[in-house]
């Protein structure tokens, strides 16, 4: 048997016990930083096969990393496991089985491993940006590529992922009777709704895909005082982080625009950001070369396909980078997010197409340590990316 046919068959060994595995993070959903369930889980499952874990790292409780091999390119796979606020609605918890169930295959041959693998779980990538927090310490250093895959309702070897600015506006006015004297107060709601109405007007302007999304998170205190606090979240996305930047710069211009008019001060902190993503072309063609082998044909998606952001945005901009995206769900009948996407991230559709991701990156991981001039290839095109 070949290297290739030990690393899909210690997968298929592994079958059963990462699925068990994966639904049970689904049926403790925790959100981001708090994924110590999850955490402790999946490092508990590498140890009892005799892989050596290390867990926070950068500060990071519920972050982890397990590497093993020989001198050689190194090869990161992630693992996401953080949930939203209505479960596992984003079906990380396929992300994390299926990067565990790769690492499992690609440890079977570690005898004749030519590199280094390593799994990186990066927490937090629901609005923590998890994976910033580990590159900007060091967790990535010496990685040469990094990968995972995401469920979703289509069959994609790379997405044009949105680059994204996380804004909180805080408005402070001044308490007052709503009734009895309205005029000795300053209404700190009325500057956050004339901000939706500024932005809003705005959009026409806003570049093509853009996206610029709020919601108010404190409307005020009671309706019969003038609103003394109020503050509202917005998220603006763009292809570009620099198209992101314009964005979010309008919105603030609106908000200090509403301060003045109502006379509240205003306060803007940018909660998180993340950068495109930059799919990287040579290791995406190595992804569909396997998947296809494996039976699932695989293609980038067409310009302006809808998408979210994500943190590996900003791995991809550090180092060559993929984040193919798996189908679990009929396209346009459940996406990430929905409640609906709940239950497609716990059915048997999603494990097969789990096991069958975790071998196609185990095989493209494996062809980059095996093959010098693929992995120079993936790096030659970074660096001509970056210029
Ligand atoms: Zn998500
Ligand atoms: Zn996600």
């Amino acid at each position: 048997m070949d290297t290739r046919e030990q690393i899909c068959q210690a997968i298929d060994s592994c079958r059963e016990r990462v699925i068990s595995l994966s639904h049970e993070l689904h049926e403790h959903p925790e959100l981001k930083f708090q994924e110590h369930f999850a955490c402790d889980l999946l490092t508990r499952a590498l140890r009892e096969r005799g892989l050596g874990v290390e867990v926070s790292l950068a500060g990071l409780d519920t972050s982890f990393r397990c590497a093993f091999g020989n001198s050689g390119p190194t090869i990161a796979i992630l693992a996401e496991y953080d949930a939203l606020p209505n479960g596992h609605s984003c079906g990380h918890n396929l992300i994390a089985g299926a990067a565990l169930a790769a690492t499992i295959g690609l440890y079977s041959v570690v005898q004749e491993l030519p590199g280094r693998i390593v799994l990186m779980g990066t927490p937090a990538e629901e609005g923590g940006g998890g994976k910033i927090t580990l590159l900007n310490n060091g967790a990535f250093d010496g990685v040469d590529a990094a990968m995972m895959a995401h469920p979703a309702d289509c069959e994609y070897s790379a997405i044009p992922v949105l680059a994204m600015q996380h804004l909180r506006i805080t408005f402070r006015g001044r308490a007052a009777h709503a009734a009895a004297a309205p005029w000795n107060g300053i209404n700190a709601l009325s500057a956050v709704l004339q901000t939706f109405h500024s932005v809003d007007a705005a959009r026409l302007h806003f570049r093509d895909l853009s996206r610029v999304h709020g919601i108010i998170t404190n409307g005020g205190q009671a309706v019969n005082i003038v609103p003394q606090l109020a503050q509202c979240e917005f998220s603006a996305r763009a292809l570009t982080a620099r198209h992101a930047e314009e964005i979010a710069s309008r919105i603030r211009q609106c908000a200090d625009a509403a301060a003045l008019s109502t006379g509240a001060s205003v306060e803007h902190e940018t909660i998180c950001a993340y950068k495109n993503m930059i799919s990287n072309r040579t290791i995406v063609r190595a992804y569909e070369r396997n998947s296809l082998a494996l039976g699932t044909a695989t293609h980038e998606a067409p310009p302006g396909t809808p998408t979210g952001s994500t943190d590996m945005g900003d791995i991809s901009h550090a180092i060559p980078s993929i984040h193919p995206m798996f189908q679990i769900s009929n396209q346009g009948e459940g996406t990430c997010h929905e409640d609906s996407f709940v239950a497609y991230s716990d059915s048997d559709r999603a494990y097969a197409a789990m096991v069958r991701v975790a071998k196609a990156l185990a095989l493209t991981a494996y062809d980059l340590v095996a093959n010098p001039q693929e992995l120079a290839a993936a790096k030659a095109e970074f660096a001509a990316t970056r210029k």
